[in-house]
């Protein structure tokens, strides 16, 4: 049969015209598309030799072969897989078959940036080639067809194709782009090699170049007969979970996260349904330094139909969830899905609710291998230690899904560690529902109470009443912390309060002594009334308290009002913070309090001095320090003298 010319299909040359425009910035995707079909090739012979085990003819062992040569400036991608019959050469690469063409042409705008995005998720496929050719050969031999039956396709991506019949022994295509003048940085082995380990690293089959070794007779790089494998040629997450070990889990893990140590856990497997997809999710031991980083990228790889597509796919992945490195191989994406489309797909927000349901059962796996109540024979003292070093790691990133994620508000609340009056030791290890088994039968709050740190909340002079009556209180001392608090009010239906905001209302715990309280602050009026006149600059209002034992005065913050110690810490981070003033509330039954006297020439002093001491002990600064330490001694003489 002699050469024959046609013309491609009207949309076709649209879509080159626009392609080799449009996404020349992008080029090197050209060698990932058609290693892409290469390895379809592969795919689709595989699996019509089940049926037919000839069409292996006698070459069984599939491989990509991918070369070069400098003085024809050609590039070559050559593949043993399916190959195509003339009739498949002329309908596959000459028109545009897939389905919502129409619809993709219409929305057109004739707007590049715009229209590269619609190419992006359009799929561009095997006319890629073009941006960086000028013409393109394929030549290709169906598996089964003899050999006279091969075929030639040249097309200079213009308005034209050409088919003719030749002789092709072997099996599969070749495809032999002819570079564009500017093109040549292609020609090299290292370039080649770098492009097809960024994007094809696991294309399932291998991807063979030549070897190249140093001449030193002939002072130069020379191409030898033998091939080797450039990529790993292994989409690990592509075998079945028994198939891999727990060290191959872990050497891919650090390749994937440049990591020298092991990860914590994983969790692979394949979901099926709407959207199809595999994840082989990791939890890293330990944090990257730049986890807190405004441009530290989270998310992960992702892959589509074992082809990468991008790292750091931020959209598969919730901001809380950042620390999780790993893969997700989508069915479902096109090839050249962009940023702006993983936004707005529904799929991939399928992906990112079956990833983060996935990442929160391997958490709460770890939180339960950790819980002394487990009776798991087979949980080793290692699997024990896991959740807290998770905890320590990366406990801060997770509380901030109580504040991201309200949909599984209550399954990270259960994940949450802190440190508590219950123990005496600054690390985080009480859960909330540890905490709710051991509150008292009258008990129907969680209390917590913030400083700047561990010491400073154990210290605080608002848990001594606590402290009397047996109740434990959270110390919190992250961050975080007040912050993810205003999002979480309560848990398993109690409510979460802060011992330093508001009137203290310890409920049931405190009937018994509530009337001899009421005849006290009766009694006492008069002089509160004094006290708050005399701090009226200072303080909102002045109260007597009994949730002190020890101390003789404490600063409270006012219902819905930001805590002290919250705008200290915003003022520290240079935000504005409102100048709201604390309530002091003394405590009657101290001496010093029992022994104050309105009508006493240092009255006004003794007052001065007991909101100062409060506000130092919750750690804050004092206004005038200078006054403080003046007044202070004075007190101090006149008690000497
Ligand atoms: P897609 O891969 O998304 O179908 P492409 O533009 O990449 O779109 O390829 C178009 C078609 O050409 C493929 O579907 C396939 O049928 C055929 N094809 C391309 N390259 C090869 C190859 N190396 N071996 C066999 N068929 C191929
Ligand atoms: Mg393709």
């Amino acid at each position: 049969m002699a050469q024959e010319t046609m013309s491609f299909q009207a949309e076709v040359k649209q879509l080159l015209h626009l392609m080799i425009h449009s996404l020349y910035s992008n080029k090197e995707i050209f060698l990932r598309e058609l290693i892409s079909n290469a390895s379809d090739a592969a795919d689709k012979l595989r699996f019509e030799a089940i049926a037919n085990n000839a069409l292996y003819e006698d070459d069984a062992i599939l491989r990509i072969r991918v070369g070069y040569d400098k003085a024809a400036r050609t590039i070559t991608i050559d593949d043993n897989g399916i190959g195509m019959s003339h009739d498949e050469v002329v309908a596959n690469l000459g028109t545009i078959a897939r389905s919502g063409t129409k619809e993709f042409f219409g929305k057109l705008s004739g707007d590049q940036q715009k229209d590269a995005a619609l190419i992006g998720q359009f799929g561009v496929g095997f006319y890629s080639g073009f941006i960086v050719a000028d013409k393109i050969a394929v030549e290709s031999r169906r598996a089964g067809l003899p050999a006279s039956q091969a075929v030639r396709w040249e097309s200079a991506g213009e308005g034209e194709f050409s088919v003719e019949a030749i002789e092709r022994a072997s099996r599969g295509t070749t495809i032999t782009l002819h570079l564009r003048a500017d093109e040549d940085e292609l020609l090299s082995s290292w370039k080649l090699k770098s492009i097809i380990q960024k994007y094809s690293d696991h294309v399932g089959l291998p991807i063979e170049m030549k070897a190249e070794e140093w001449d030193a007779e002939k002072n130069e790089m020379v191409t030898k007969d033998a091939f080797e494998t450039i990529n790993q040629a292994s989409a690990l997450w592509t075998r079945s979970k028994s198939e891999i070990s727990d060290e191959q889990y872990q050497q891919f893990y650090q390749h994937l996260a440049h990591d020298h140590q092991n990860p914590l856990a994983w969790t692979h497997n394949r979901v099926e349904g709407r959207s199809e997809y595999t994840q082989l999710l990791y939890v890293p031991a330990h944090a990257p330094f730049d986890m807190w980083n405004r441009d530290h990228r989270g998310g992960l790889k992702l892959y589509v139909k074992r082809v990468f597509i991008m790292d750091d796919a931020e959209q598969l992945l919730p901001n809380y969830l950042r620390f999780v490195k790993g893969v997700v191989d989508s069915s479902d994406l096109p090839l050249n899905v962009s940023r702006e489309i993983l936004q707005e797909s529904r799929d991939v927000k399928a992906i990112r609710d079956g990833v983060t349901k996935r990442v929160l059962s391997m958490l709460e796996e770890m939180a339960q291998a950790a819980d002394p109540a487990q009776t798991d024979a087979d949980t080793t003292d290692e699997d024990k230690a896991k959740f807290a070093t998770f905890w320590t790691e990366f406990g801060q990133v997770l509380k901030e899904g109580i504040g991201e994620d309200f949909a599984n508000r209550e399954r990270i609340a259960k994940l949450l560690r802190f440190a508590t009056t219950h123990g005496d030791t600054a690390q985080q290890n009480v859960s909330l529902a540890d905490y709710v088994a051991r509150m008292k039968p009258e008990q129907t709050k969680i209390y917590y109470v913030t400083a700047d740190t561990w010491q400073a909340a154990k210290n605080s002079p608002h848990l001594e009443v606590f402290r009397k009556k047996g109740v434990e209180v959270l110390l919190l001392t992250d961050r975080v912390d007040e912050w993810m608090l205003s999002y979480l009010n309560e848990f398993d239906g109690k409510a979460l309060v802060s011992v330093a905001r508001g009137d203290l209302d310890l409920g049931a715990l405190n009937d018994e002594e509530k009337q001899q309280q009421e005849k006290v602050s009766e009694a006492l009026k008069p002089l509160v009334e004094r006290m708050k006149e005399t701090l009226k600059d200072k303080a909102k209002d002045v109260r007597l308290t009994f949730r002190l034992t020890d101390s003789p005065s404490c600063l409270v913050a006012d219902e819905g009002e930001m805590s002290g110690y919250l705008q200290r810490m915003l003022k520290a981070a240079g935000q504005q913070a409102p100048d709201s003033h604390p309530i002091l509330e003394v405590n009657p039954e101290h001496p010093l309090v029992k022994g104050l006297s309105a009508d006493h020439a240092d009255f006004a002093d003794w007052c001065h001095l007991l909101f100062d001491q409060a506000l130092l002990a919750e750690g804050g600064a004092l206004d005038d320090p200078a006054s403080f330490v003046k007044r202070t001694n004075a007190l101090l003489l006149a008690r000497a003298g």
